[in-house]
């Protein structure tokens, strides 16, 4: 038996043994997608973590994704598959820069992505994705939204509500990296195919893009469109099930630089040891994960963004 398949039988054991369920990121690698229970973004991962029946939930990923699935299930162990994958754009907001910020506007309510600490979470009242920004702040009553950390998913939110979205300076790098002369370059290189970014892309980005949708968004839009060829501008592991699940579509990345680093720190290998030696786990104060939980609890009471045209 060849190494691989070692790990991966080792791994079917310890999920028996551990009573668990794997949730895997849309951009991990591809051997890790293979091994999932789920596949799916933060908002599919959510909700997910809530419906599964096991005792131990293992979350291949980063940090605050496993932080919001031990959020919303107190009762079950979450295991983080590698226990130093964290998100840098989650880091760039902690609860004292959020408290600055809420005093500079005491008449905002806050929206958070849900890349984001518990902590901070804790301190917002409503978490969003980037599958449903602009619903969950066009749920908010109040005008005046301040919107963490991210400042580009914030801008493409202010430009499809009427609302006044106050923006915080964080960003992912992976996403922010992409320039709009790259994209152009891409189109060049493939005239007629249909251009698909994420919304943490630069607004110049997306105002080059038939569309800005969420990894899960983008996988139904490449399924249900009768378009044959795309540009991806998103992390490099959504090409992975985008071609398993459209054999005769094509797929291409903008540039050969997105790539999250700690998305790629999860191996077969590391993911086993995790199992075997139940370590990593994520936990989150008991004060904290109360306030958190209503914060996404309010979210996942929201819709997802209407459906773009294909
Ligand atoms: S791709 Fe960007 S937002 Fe996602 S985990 Fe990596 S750094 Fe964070």
């Amino acid at each position: 038996m060849d190494n691989l398949k070692q790990v991966r039988k080792k791994i079917a054991e310890l999920k028996e043994e551990l009573n668990a369920v794997i949730l895997v990121h849309n951009y991990q690698r591809p051997e890790v997608q293979d091994i999932a229970d789920f596949t799916g973004d933060s908002l599919e991962l959510s909700r997910q973590s809530t419906e599964v029946n096991a005792e131990t939930i293992v979350f291949c990923g980063v940090h605050f994704m496993a932080e919001t699935a031990a959020i919303l299930n107190p009762d079950r162990t979450v295991l983080l598959s590698e226990g130093s994958a964290g998100c840098p754009m989650a880091d760039m907001i902690n609860v004292d820069e959020l408290r600055e910020w809420k005093q500079r506007y005491p008449q905002a309510s806050v929206v958070c992505y849900v890349n984001s600490s518990a902590a901070v979470k804790a301190e917002s009242d409503i978490c969003c994705t980037s599958a449903n920004g602009v619903k969950v702040v066009e749920s908010v009553p109040n005008n005046d939204i301040l919107f963490v950390p991210d400042q580009n998913l914030g801008h493409y939110v202010s430009t499809q509500t009427k609302k006044n979205v106050i923006l915080y300076p964080g960003f992912c790098y992976v996403h922010h990296n992409i320039k709009p002369e790259q994209v152009k370059q891409a189109k060049e290189l493939h005239p007629g195919a249909k251009v698909i970014v994420h919304p943490e892309c630069r607004p110049e980005v997306i105002d080059l893009a038939d569309a800005a949708l969420s990894t899960s968004q983008m996988l139904r839009y490449a399924k249900e469109s009768p378009h044959n060829s795309f540009i991806i501008g998103t992390e490099e592991g959504i090409i992975y099930p985008l071609r398993q699940e459209n054999p005769g579509k094509s797929f291409y990345l903008i540039s050969d630089n997105q790539v999250c680093k700690d998305m790629k720190k999860t191996t077969l290998e590391i993911l086993a040891r995790t199992m075997e030696l139940r370590q990593n786990i994520v936990t989150v104060p008991e004060d904290i994960r109360v306030k958190a939980k209503q914060t996404v609890d309010r979210m996942l009471a929201v819709g997802e963004n209407p459906k773009p045209p294909r």
